[in-house]
């Protein structure tokens, strides 16, 4: 019987591994939504980057042939610099987003990195290239220490702390019993949004990709995680090609060019203070009421303190 049981054990461990990487795959499709049939073409080479210039030239685009999201969209992010995306709820931002990644073919136009034409290169090599900062990530059922190196799994322990550092979620870290080998996910501990973007923002500090899109996080966090979350991104984002899709208005102040997309086109483009300067501009409108927003928002909080 003992004959038996160590190959026993030793096929439950591999059941377990399996088990544990089907669910990891699972989860990264279901974080990353991909469709199944983008394929890579038989002749596909791998995307060869210079300086890491996206460029999106007319691109048309629709999930459903009978209601166009993207009519016509041409812009580009010159390597290094950062664009951000703003507009109305469902006007398509994260789509643009998808596209980047390929998720998705577009209908016409195309969308290019460094010339390259990004259906004409592997897959791999393309989201290789990019690192992505989502909206809400979902942490892999493992330690800290491995949602972490997920970004570039042959990083050494050190490499892994000093991510950690600079998306300032060490010291939290290292206020837990089990430090880095704390089991987090759906299984292990909970963390709230912020750390869970702070690991995220680690997790591509590691990978150290010329391209990256952040994802911004539509649910609100409280101002000074934002603040705190907003310095370790500028740290990450500096002299990478970024794109950012922004949520709220406080964070593309900075962006070297501002698009504001309405309807699936471009309503307004230019800096923070060219766009503010358009009167009655869809830009100008919502940066009225979003600091009308935050001005209530601080106003009840004061009250409350008060209280
Ligand atoms: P938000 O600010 O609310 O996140 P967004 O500008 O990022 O919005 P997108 O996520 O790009 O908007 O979505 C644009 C439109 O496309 C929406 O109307 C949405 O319902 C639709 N859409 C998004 N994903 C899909 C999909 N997988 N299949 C069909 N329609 C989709």
């Amino acid at each position: 019987l003992m004959q038996l049981a160590v190959p026993l054990n030793f096929i439950g461990f591999i059941y377990r591994e399996i088990r544990q990487g089907l669910t990891d795959i699972e989860q990264m499709f279901d974080l990353l939504d991909v469709p199944a049939e983008i394929a890579d073409r038989p002749d596909a080479r791998p995307l060869d980057v210079a300086d890491g210039t996206i460029r999106f030239d007319d691109v048309r685009f629709a999930y459903d042939p009978e209601r166009p999201i993207l009519k016509g969209i041409s812009f580009e992010v010159p390597a290094g610099k950062s664009v951000a995306i703003v507009g109305p709820s469902g006007a398509g931002k994260s789509t643009i987003s998808r596209l980047l990644f390929r998720f998705y073919d577009v209908q016409d136009g195309a969308v290019t990195i460094d010339g390259q034409d990004v259906r004409d290169v592997t897959q791999t090599s393309l989201r290789a290239a990019i690192g992505m900062v989502p909206q809400d990530t979902v942490l892999f059922n493992d330690t800290i220490a491995y949602n972490i190196r997920y970004g570039r799994p042959d990083a050494s322990d050190e490499d892994v702390h000093q991510a950690a550092e600079m998306a300032q979620i060490a010291d939290f870290i290292d206020g837990l019993p089990q430090g880095y080998e704390t089991m987090v996910g759906e299984r292990g501990l909970k963390l709230s949004g912020g750390e869970k973007q702070r690991v995220a923002i680690a997790r591509t500090i590691l990978k150290a990709p010329p391209i990256l899109i952040l994802d911004e996080a539509t649910s609100a966090l409280d101002t000074a995680t934002e603040q705190e979350i907003q310095a370790s991104l500028d740290l990450v984002s500096r002299g990478r090609t970024t794109l950012v899709i922004a949520h709220r208005l406080s964070t593309v102040i900075g962006a070297d060019e501002i698009i504001v997309l309405r309807d699936g086109q471009i309503a307004e483009r230019g800096k923070h203070a060219d766009l503010l300067a358009i009167p009655d501009g869809l830009y100008a409108q919502m940066w009225t009421r979003q600091s009308e927003a935050i001005e209530a928002e601080t106003r009840w909080r004061k009250a409350r303190e008060e209280d």
